[in-house]
């Protein structure tokens, strides 16, 4: 690159520190227009590479850009999960995989890449970029709003504004074509302030075990049509009952291109044609399981942990109850209930009550002749 002079990292402006959680795209564009670069240029300096821009999604952390911001935030690995839609993508990740990105080995698209279906826009909220206009002079790329699947801001209820230009630039908020995510009734909010949630707690999550979700997935879905298993129920009926709620259409009107969704995909991931590890595809799931109020997103979730958990007697070694039981025992209103939202049946219940006096106090509420 004889044409590039690069900024070398003794030569480097002031490296601001993280403002609240911006991505790493979003620090890059603030630092880039500290150093009034041309864009190829802090693409060298950062990354050591011109076209770095472009890979907004997803930019490296490890490697030039550890050295070039010489640690100052942070270890890349933190950088990847907790600024990068990467952290999306790991918790769902096949292990050797996880490992391989989370150590730098492969850069953090490896993981991204390999999916299909899914338009990644970089996207804000209106509200937010004001906020963070008057408090520090720019508008921020917000972790949150980048989430796979994510359209609405959680925090404002407002619909996000996405950038459509392919510009490959150090762009902040609201400085290139955008257009506001299309969401109209009631109805539609709900679900896909939904999804944002969902999208939020996967990207949350450390590791998720995909066999442990699907088959989460196919309890949900069975006792939802009434079935016993996976094998009786008929795809072309859960698919038509699919495009018939509100997520599918809107998915149609605001996303006609989208393939992420063909054709009995739901099926196909409860029959594990293909292990499903697209952090927007479980969104999504979650999001419409709770539409069709077959299951909470936190529901399934917390049953999928515990799940995991299990073979790890999770009782014997603890000193204290998890959260996740207390909540359940909270909400519930018997043992049953609790069962269901933990993952275990009602007589595991029962045991713990038994064994615990703690849970005495938290279950008294509950109706015991049932
Ligand atoms: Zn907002």
């Amino acid at each position: 690159m004889p044409d590039e002079v690069v900024c070398v990292p003794s030569q480097a402006p002031v490296l601001p520190a993280w403002a609240e959680d911006e991505t790493l795209y979003s620090w890059c564009c603030r630092w880039h227009r500290l150093t009034m670069n041309r864009t190829r240029t802090s693409g060298s300096a950062l990354f050591g590479v011109p076209s770095a821009a472009k890979v907004w999604i997803a930019p490296n952390p490890f490697g030039q850009f550890c050295a070039a911001t010489r640690g100052a935030l942070g270890h890349p690995l933190e950088i990847l999960r907790g600024r990068t839609i990467v952290g999306s993508y790991l918790p769902l990740a096949k292990p050797e995989d996880r490992r391989r990105v989370e150590s730098g080995e492969v850069p953090p698209s490896f993981l991204v890449s390999a999916k299909s279906g899914i338009a990644l826009s970089l996207r804000y909220c209106p509200k937010c970029a004001r906020r963070h206009e008057s408090a520090l002079g720019i508008a921020l790329w917000r972790v949150g709003h980048q989430l796979p699947g994510t359209a609405l801001c959680v925090e404002h209820g407002q619909p996000l504004i996405e950038h459509v230009g392919k510009r490959q630039l150090w762009s902040v908020p609201g400085t290139e074509d955008h257009r506001e995510i299309d969401i109209r009734t009631k109805a539609e909010f709900e679900v896909m302030r939904a999804v944002a949630v969902a999208a939020q707690y996967i990207a949350d999550s450390h590791a998720l075990d995909v066999d442990v979700l699907r088959r989460q997935a196919q309890l949900v879905v069975c006792e939802g049509y009434g079935v016993v298993d996976v094998k009786r129920l008929d795809p072309h009926v859960v698919d038509a009952d699919w495009r018939q709620s509100t997520l599918a259409s809107w998915c149609r009107r605001f996303q006609p291109q989208q393939v992420a969704f063909p054709e009995l995909w739901l099926t196909d991931i409860l029959r594990f044609r293909r292990s499903e590890r697209n952090p927007m595809k479980w969104a999504y799931l979650l999001a419409y399981f709770q539409e069709r109020s077959w299951s909470s997103i936190e529901g399934f979730l917390a049953h999928a942990r515990n799940a995991a958990d299990r073979q790890l007697s999770l009782w014997s070694q603890m000193e204290s109850i998890p959260l996740v039981v207390l909540d359940a025992f909270a909400k519930a209103k018997n043992s049953r209930q609790a069962g269901k939202i933990i993952g275990v049946n009602g007589s595991t219940i029962r045991d713990w009550v038994r064994t615990h006096p703690e849970l005495v106090a938290v279950s008294r509420h509950w109706d015991w002749s049932r």
